[in-house]
């Protein structure tokens, strides 16, 4: 596939390389009346190959005027705050809940840690703090008039707690982040994204029937692009959520270990997804997007938070 896809007049997809694999991790970019946003333009580790590829849609740079965030976690946001050396005019939106991470980044880098332990530095690179001045805070019900598109702003939870969507009602895109969950290239898999510490599956729940609500005819997934049949597919990926959610329970219902339940989750699951096709490579991709350990480990963390009384009746 080419690295930098043209979606419209004004908007490409850029697929940036995140650990050799392409596809795994999209960044956004809309052009239009003088104005250039990005969306969740993606970890510090993949900034040069942003940059690079932004050359191709003929954009400088200095000419990117704001940075969307559909929410903080690192594979999305986590090299704003170096980014913005490169494009020291740019305003970055972000959530109420978002914003007091990007400018001090060290809970959220505390957080990730327990997921990702040794392997941060690799994955990620370095987390600068975005300045307070570049700062725009943005709640459900904002409407951004950028880049000459008329964007909704929705609060969609579930995922994160600081995460939002954009919606163009003109032309019926929604930039979804990761509210609707992980469907990669190369095989029709949906599989739900599920990191510590705020996933919230009713919330989540709610956000699916919001995004069904709005009804757009394409959903930009972050991991990764376009999805058109949006309503079944909306189903399919909360009946997937439901579903992981399930086993992690049953799993905590006989006691077993966090490592035991990874494995009870992979053989429940993976059947599935090679049934549909994936190769090693692809699963891979599935990995890297969003692992089984930390799809646990959010889960786990869910039950217990919120739902301790299920943790003990069968
Ligand atoms: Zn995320």
């Amino acid at each position: 596939m080419a690295s930098v896809n043209k979606l419209n007049p004004g908007l490409w997809h850029i697929s940036l390389p995140f650990q050799g694999e392409q596809e795994v991790i999209g960044a956004y970019v809309l052009s239009g009346k003088d104005e250039v946003a990005l969306i969740d333009p993606g970890p510090e580790t993949t900034l040069e190959s942003l940059l690079a590829l932004l050359q191709e849609t003929e954009i400088v740079p200095e000419k990117v005027t704001h940075i969307l965030l559909t929410h903080i976690h690192l594979d999305h946001a986590g090299g704003v705050g170096t980014l913005l050396h490169t494009m020291p005019n740019a305003r970055v939106l972000v959530h109420s809940k978002g914003a007091p991470h990007l400018k001090d980044p060290a809970k959220l880098l505390t957080s990730a840690k327990r997921v990702y332990k040794d392997r941060m530095q690799e994955l990620w690179g370095k987390v600068e703090a975005v300045p307070e001045e570049n700062i725009q805070v943005i709640e459900g019900g904002d409407v951004l008039n950028i880049a000459g598109r008329r964007l909704e702003v929705h609060y969609s939870p579930g995922h994160a707690s600081h995460h939002v969507v954009f919606y163009d009602v003109h032309t019926g895109e929604l930039f979804a982040g990761d509210a609707a969950g992980v469907h990669l290239p190369g095989v029709d898999y949906v599989r739900p994204p599920t990191p510590p510490p705020d996933v919230d599956i009713e919330a989540w729940s709610a956000t699916v029937d919001l995004l069904k609500r709005l009804h757009p005819d394409v959903l930009y997934l972050a991991h990764f692009g376009p999805i058109r049949n949006t309503i079944p597919y909306l189903e399919r990926f909360r009946a997937q959520l439901f579903a992981w959610g399930d086993i992690v329970l049953g799993g905590l219902q006989e006691g077993k270990s966090e490592a035991e339940i990874v494995e009870l989750l992979i053989a429940r699951t993976q059947p599935e997804l090679q049934r549909k096709g994936a190769n090693a490579e692809i699963m891979k991709r599935y990995d890297l997007a969003t692992n089984y350990e930390m799809t646990v480990q959010g889960y786990i963390r869910y039950w217990k938070k919120q739902h301790p009384e299920r943790l003990s009746s069968k």
